[in-house]
């Protein structure tokens, strides 16, 4: 019997280019696991909102570091083959989804202590590996050593439209302005904060979304992902010796 060795995939990359989307489904294809990082974020994000540590746009910092070790954020199945986000034992995958909270989950993942804490458990979650993890940092800080590592680039505009779309899918009276405005604000944030900005991990492949359909962007992962796997069993067969501990 064939043995195929389990891996990490890490999917980084700029707000809205569709990131989840094909993180899940290449989940689902090859039968791993997906975590949505961002997803920890907007739950420490929306956990300040609602307890009132957001005042005037800035976060209290004094009270979210002495509550943040007490929070639990955990991913659990939904029925539908998906995980959704708990925050201390409630359902939180629909609220975190707003804009409002993308704005304060933006805010939230500049400051060490937070991106700390999430890197400790995000690296938890894939000790067993057979994980495929999309965020900002986990090619370069959460999984240095992925064995597979992707960075997928598109235009703002192109991921403002897509995003505008699937919002106002799911009601939202949003304007393409308005989200146009939110995904420079982030990318602006995300490259330019200290504690790991968005940076292409030098060994990750790059991925430009800008013009492909969601079937074609699964058809490239899997081809990424057979060319890591054959390459790790060449590995393994041709250097017995390395993998002995
Ligand atoms: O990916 P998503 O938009 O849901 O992430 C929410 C926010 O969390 C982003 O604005 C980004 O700044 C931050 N984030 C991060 N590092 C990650 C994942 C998300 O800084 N690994």
């Amino acid at each position: 019997m064939e043995i195929i060795p389990k891996i990490i995939v890490a999917i980084d990359g700029y707000s809205s280019c569709g990131k989840s989307t094909m993180a899940k489904a290449l989940a689902k294809t090859i039968g791993y696991l997906y975590i949505d990082s961002g997803a920890m974020y907007r739950a420490v994000g929306l956990f300040c909102m609602n307890q009132g540590l957001v005042i005037e746009n800035q976060i209290d910092l004094v009270r979210l570091k002495k509550i943040l070790p007490t929070l639990r954020i955990e991913f659990n199945p939904n029925g539908n083959g998906e995980l959704d986000t708990y925050l201390n034992g409630a359902n939180i995958e629909k609220s975190i989804r707003t804009l409002e909270v993308a704005h304060v989950a933006s805010q939230i993942s500049t400051i060490p202590f937070v991106r700390e804490t999430m890197v400790k458990l995000q690296q938890q979650l894939g000790i067993l590996k057979g994980v495929v993890m999309d965020g900002r940092d986990i090619g370069t800080d959460v999984f240095p050593h992925a064995e597979l590592k992707i960075f997928v680039t598109a235009s703002p505009e192109i991921r403002a439209e897509r995003r505008f779309q699937e919002m106002k899918t799911s009601g939202d009276t949003i304007t393409y302005e308005e989200v146009l405005a939110n995904v420079k604000e982030r990318d602006e944030r995300d490259t330019s904060r200290a504690a790991s900005p968005l940076r292409k991990a030098k060994d990750a492949l790059i991925l430009d979304n800008s013009h492909l359909s969601i079937e074609e962007q699964l058809t490239w992962l899997l081809n990424a992902y057979q060319d890591t796997i054959k390459k790790s069993q060449l590995t393994y067969q041709g250097t017995p010796k390395d993998n002995c501990h």
